[in-house]
């Protein structure tokens, strides 16, 4: 009786990381923009524009509230932004260079991006996402407690410079908060910050230190949305409708369309590359 039992348990053991190779090799052909416009159109439209899907389930008098046609780039401009983030011999996509402070940065003439959030947010796993189209690049994460949290900058091509800021949370130390205040506030090729939360659980406490420090500082940045894949669509819209009010009410720089992604099926990664062409000039 124990041995049935037994070969049961471990055949489930090797059922569910096959039932995972198939979502990754499934949601893999989605990396390049190519593939999801052979996709239906409601599903197309449903990986390409999360935001539009969400807005299909509200009252046409609530709809307004999402603001999700501030960006609303058509398919072929988001075909174009693909080229930005395609490696090829002639656009170079490369980690650069990791520094501890400002002074220590590459002194690069290219717009410049950055991605900030707290540890565990999906930051890594994003960038991740978004350089899938140059498979060479290695996003370096060093989450062991007590390493050096550093900068990371990569090079993309001629186009911009994307800086992976370190994640912060409740163990920041403070020589971490003051690089990455300076950062922010001194960094002059800085276009854009692009500040993660996570969609499950919302804006915490270490989220608003770090929306604080941009509101004060002035710049102009971004609210994207990660994880969007973890929950049921109800939990996911409550979340979005609520961050989308606090970004209305409590904010002055943020971008007012809210971008969720998910890292795992690829949703809303098209638009964001797409936004980041756009805000470094790179579109036209
Ligand atoms: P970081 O600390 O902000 O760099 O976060 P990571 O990218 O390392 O992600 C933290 C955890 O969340 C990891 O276990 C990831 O696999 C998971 N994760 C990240 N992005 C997603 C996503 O879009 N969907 C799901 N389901 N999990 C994610």
């Amino acid at each position: 009786m124990a041995i049935p039992r037994l070969r049961h348990a471990v055949r489930t053991l090797f059922e569910v990381p096959a039932a995972l190779r198939r979502l990754s090799r499934a949601c893999s052909t989605f990396h390049a923009f190519t593939d999801v416009l052979r996709l239906p159109k409601r599903q197309m439209t449903k990986l390409v524009f999360p935001l539009r899907e969400l807005e299909r389930q509200l009252t046409p008098d609530s709809r307004l509230d999402l603001h999700v046609k501030i960006f609303d780039p058509s398919l072929e401009d988001i075909s174009k932004a693909e080229a930005v983030f395609t490696a090829t011999s002639r656009n170079r996509i490369s980690y650069l260079s990791s520094a501890v402070r400002l002074d220590h940065a590459p002194d690069l003439p290219s717009p410049e991006v950055c991605f900030i959030g707290r540890s565990n947010v999906g930051k890594s796993s994003l960038i991740k996402a978004l350089f899938s189209l140059a498979p060479e690049v290695e996003v370096r994460v060093s989450k062991k407690p007590g390493h050096t949290k550093k900068m990371n900058f990569f090079k993309v091509g001629k186009y911009f410079t994307l800086v992976d800021m370190p994640g912060y949370g409740y163990r920041a130390p403070e020589d971490f908060v003051d690089m990455v205040e300076t950062y922010l506030k001194e960094r002059r090729n800085l276009m854009r910050t692009f500040l993660l939360v996570d969609s499950v659980v919302g804006i915490q406490k270490t989220d608003s230190i770090a929306i604080e420090m941009c509101e004060e500082f002035a710049l102009p940045y971004v609210m994207v949305l990660t994880k969007i894949d973890k929950s049921s669509k109800g939990h996911l819209l409550k979340q979005v409708l609520q961050i989308q009010k606090f970004v209305d009410r409590e904010t002055q720089g943020c971008f007012p369309q809210l971008f969720p992604v998910s890292s795992v099926t690829y949703s809303g990664i098209h638009l964001l590359r797409c936004f980041i062409a756009n805000i470094t000039g790179n579109l036209d």
